[in-house]
């Protein structure tokens, strides 16, 4: 079975998880899922990155992640008002050639600063949270990714920096 940990979007093997809900120990879990969820454990308190590119630096005002698509080191995290934004582009305006690379954050986000919105009417969705959730009620990692803050206080720090993400150097 897969399941979602903090955010939907990525989907993990269950067996991520031991039989008390919690995260198992990093270095059980093979590279690619550990690298995911190191990402996922950064992204999880993260604002929208459509809100951040709206509002800027304050982001008081944006919305916390909800959902996660794309790979490792090129994902997108959204809230569920920008989340039909990028189904539009993927689907309609050939977003989806990009697919398995990480090139994608660029061009989704090259096309949300130059203006790029689904329609008012676009249905990419079945439901969409009409009120999105504030970020001061962002749940705390630890609530989001049961177990995640003891794992990561045993990960090397050089290899969390190896997964830093920078959306300061984008154009907006
Ligand atoms: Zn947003």
């Amino acid at each position: 079975m897969k399941v979602n940990i903090g955010l939907r979007g990525w989907r993990f093997d269950d067996d991520i998880l031991d039989e008390n809900g919690r995260i198992r120990p990093l270095g059980t879990l093979d590279p690619e899922t550990r690298q995911r969820l190191l990402i996922l454990a950064r992204r999880v308190v993260d604002p929208c990155d459509a809100c951040r590119m709206v509002e800027g630096a304050a982001t008081e005002a944006c919305n916390v992640a909800e959902v996660i698509y794309g790979e490792p080191n090129g994902e997108v995290v959204l809230c569920s008002a920008h989340e039909p934004d990028f189904i539009y582009w993927f689907r309609e305006l050939g977003g989806e050639e990009y697919a398995g690379e990480t090139e994608m954050r660029r061009a989704f986000h090259e096309w949300f600063v130059e203006g790029g919105r689904a329609p008012d009417d676009y249905e990419g969705l079945e439901h969409v949270d009409e009120d999105p959730t504030a970020v001061p009620d962002a749940p705390p990692r630890s609530e989001a990714i049961p177990g995640i803050e003891e794992e990561l206080d045993q990960v090397d720090e050089d290899d969390l920096d190896s997964i830093d993400i920078d959306l300061d150097d984008l154009d907006v």
